[in-house]
């Protein structure tokens, strides 16, 4: 089977691997799409992903989705042939965290493609994986393999907007119009805000946040008097820009929840503490996700969230640097996808 393996910074290869072996309770995935998503942009484009440094080839991808191509014994939440979205979280189930229903915040995660362990965790830009039962999700309905890759996101988002309390006739920025922004403006309509607005410096990801329901967009970079009064009771900091959570914090009216949900490049930021006292400010961040994954596969199958216009492209495998170099791109692109 083919495998698409990041050795080091710029050094993406297409390899042949061994099929996979199936243990009791484990299932044999066939790709159905993967999303390329930031962090795979980082391990491709320089190596690492924040303090996450490439020590060994490293497989991408932690946003999946695919077909059940066998089942190993015992397994009773899938069978073949199941249409799944696949969840690239595995907990331990038994810190303190995991009691308490934080999972993401586990401390023995090991969270698919990702470099933050040694050996890597490797992830799922390959034509078979196996995971655990638990970590496969069925879904009935004609929602596509690309929609279903989105549940990953999608949960990021949920978990944001869950941060971020009660949003129930709350006006709303959201720094960032990506697609974890737009994502977020999604779910932060779902939570019920009465207005969300959007800022970024590129066009067309504006352009996607309005498609997808946000009120107001505004362009950071040509528009930043806009954002310099007190206007938004809740932030959602979905850039990864230092410039960005100023802006968060100056937007913010007192008493406001900022919520940092981007990753912010792996150095030291000079920080203002005194806007966070004197507005009593809540800052709050948001890591990943628990339950929510659940909630996003739900949405994602009955189309209650439809995030179709935000995936821009498709190709294959074999063309995995073409996609991760139009993935880059933000002037041409919010999520692109690799399929089998
Ligand atoms: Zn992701
Ligand atoms: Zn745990």
């Amino acid at each position: 089977m083919l495998a698409c393996t990041i050795h080091a910074k710029e050094d993406l290869r297409i390899e042949t691997a061994a099929m996979p072996a199936v243990g009791p309770g484990e299932v044999l995935v066939r790709l159905g799409a993967g999303g390329i998503c930031g962090s795979d942009l980082h391990y491709y484009f320089e190596g690492r992903n924040g303090s996450f440094v490439i020590r060994e080839p490293l497989i991408p991808g932690h946003e999946a989705s695919g077909v059940v191509a066998l089942v190993g014994a015992g397994v009773t939440r899938v069978k073949e042939g199941d249409k799944i979205a696949v969840s690239p979280s595995h907990a331990c189930g038994r810190c303190e965290y995991c009691r308490e229903g934080r999972e993401q915040l586990c401390t023995s995660m090991k969270f698919l493609g990702s470099a933050s362990l040694f050996p890597h965790v490797q992830g799922m830009f390959c034509e078979y994986f196996v995971m655990g039962e638990r970590q496969c999700y069925p879904v009935a309905g004609d929602v596509s393999l690309g929609e279903l890759a989105f549940a990953e996101p999608l949960a990021v988002a949920l978990h944001a907007v869950h941060r971020g309390g009660d949003l129930l006739g709350k006006s709303v920025l959201i720094t960032g119009a990506g697609t974890i922004g737009c994502l977020t403006v999604i779910a932060a309509r779902l939570a019920g805000a009465a207005k969300v607005a959007v800022s970024d410096v590129l066009d067309r990801p504006l352009a996607q946040a309005r498609e997808v329901g946000a009120d107001r967009t505004i362009r950071a970079d040509r528009e930043g008097d806009a954002l310099v009064a007190p206007q938004f009771d809740v932030a959602f900091e979905a850039s990864g820009s230092f410039a960005a959570l100023k802006t968060c914090v100056a937007a913010a009216k007192k008493g406001a929840r900022i919520v940092q949900v981007g990753t912010l490049p792996h150095e030291p930021l000079p920080f203002v503490v005194n806007d966070l006292m004197a507005k009593e400010l809540d800052l709050c961040g948001a890591f990943r996700w628990g339950i929510e994954f659940d909630w996003a596969v739900s949405y994602l199958s009955t189309r209650r969230v439809d995030v179709r216009p935000l995936l821009t492209g498709q190709f294959p495998l074999r063309e995995a640097v073409k996609a991760f170099e139009l993935a880059k791109d933000k002037t041409q692109s919010t999520k692109v996808q690799v399929v089998a």
